[in-house]
């Protein structure tokens, strides 16, 4: 049936710290982050609950309606869904919160030290129940955010269920920190991309985001990522601009120029949530200039540039508007 959904509405789900939830994301004007259980645990996902849940929403957008916290959402597509209602082909992972960089405008730093401690629930039994079930349709997409995924215990033996599973390709946020094999041997066979958040271009401002000294390893780590790629455009460097903070052209130019000299050939460009989230429909034309000039630069290298989530609906929302004026 031809309706307006999304892929995280028809089959995804986002295990998180406490909850449950269809997807992972904030952005829409809507506010996203539907959760389904809240206060969770790791206890064994009671699925026809869930797919339940799944389908009401399901029910909403064939009605022609929008679900309320998907409300301009750049991720609604009208077209075919298939009608099916009981299988998983997203997954993201963002459930520990031990992480070895101090990024300062993640939400951890609220408490970092709490963060830190925090005792992550094991995700191991919830996808070997999953596959049991054979709720997982092969050629899924899986990503892994959180805290630091080097740092997750189970994370190589995820990493290896999926690759065997059949999931052609997962999704890594890391902080490149720490060096990982089991990265480094998903970029070898092409079903690993790596995006690193490096967010300055000078040691100087990378230390005054990060909040400790990683430029040198980050970028010795990424370098060897970059060299086993093979996929040219695996790993990936992302900026995320911080207006006020790291919204200088020169540190740009470095960052670009610093990912081209490592062997990286896609960046990606995001905006902060906190600024974000309070300007969502007002984001001033300096920080669209902005954007554009960093996208014009990182053309002129040969680099692949591309928006992250947040950027890219806020270039949505600044296109309806000035289409609306
Ligand atoms: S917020 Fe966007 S991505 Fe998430 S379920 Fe709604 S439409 Fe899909
Ligand atoms: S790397 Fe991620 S989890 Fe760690 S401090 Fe930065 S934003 Fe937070």
């Amino acid at each position: 049936m031809r309706y307006k959904s999304c892929y995280w509405i028809e089959s995804g789900i986002n295990f998180d710290r406490d909850a449950y939830k269809v997807c992972c994301l904030y952005s829409a004007k809507g506010g996203g982050n539907t959760i389904v259980k809240d206060n969770y645990k790791g206890e064994p996902v009671d699925w026809d609950e869930f797919f339940s849940f799944k389908k009401q929403m399901k029910d909403i957008h064939k009605s022609g309606k929008v679900y309320p916290k998907c409300d301009g959402c750049i991720f609604l597509e009208e077209r075919d869904w298939p009608d099916d209602h009981t299988k998983i082909s997203m997954i993201n992972l963002d459930y520990w919160t031990k992480c070895n960089s101090r990024c300062s405008y993640c939400h951890t730093m609220a408490d970092k030290d709490a963060y830190n401690r925090f005792k992550n629930y094991n995700f191991l039994p919830i996808l070997k129940d999953m596959i049991k079930r054979d709720i997982l349709r092969p050629n899924g997409h899986v990503s892994f955010g959180g805290g630091e995924v080097t740092l997750l215990k189970e994370f190589d033996k995820l990493l290896h269920i999926f690759m065997e599973a059949g999931f052609p390709l997962t999704r890594i946020h890391s902080s490149c920190i720490k060096y990982s094999r089991a990265i480094e041997k998903g970029l070898k066979n092409g079903r690993v991309d790596l995006i690193v958040s490096v967010d300055a271009g000078s040691k100087q401002m990378h230390e005054e985001v990060k909040q400790v000294k990683s430029y040198d390893k980050v970028w010795k780590n990424l370098k060897r990522y970059a060299s086993h790629q093979k996929d040219p455009f695996a790993v990936k460097v992302k900026y995320i601009l911080i207006p006020g903070v790291n919204d200088s052209k020169e540190e740009i130019e470095l960052w670009l120029k610093k990912a081209k000299d490592n062997g990286i050939n896609c960046v990606l460009h995001e905006i902060e949530s906190k600024w974000f989230y309070a300007r969502r429909e007002n984001v001033p034309d300096n920080i669209i200039e902005f954007f554009n000039f960093a996208k014009e630069k990182a053309e002129s290298l040969g680099l692949k540039y591309e928006l992250y989530e947040r950027a890219e609906h806020m270039m949505k929302f600044k296109s309806e508007k000035k289409g609306a004026n």
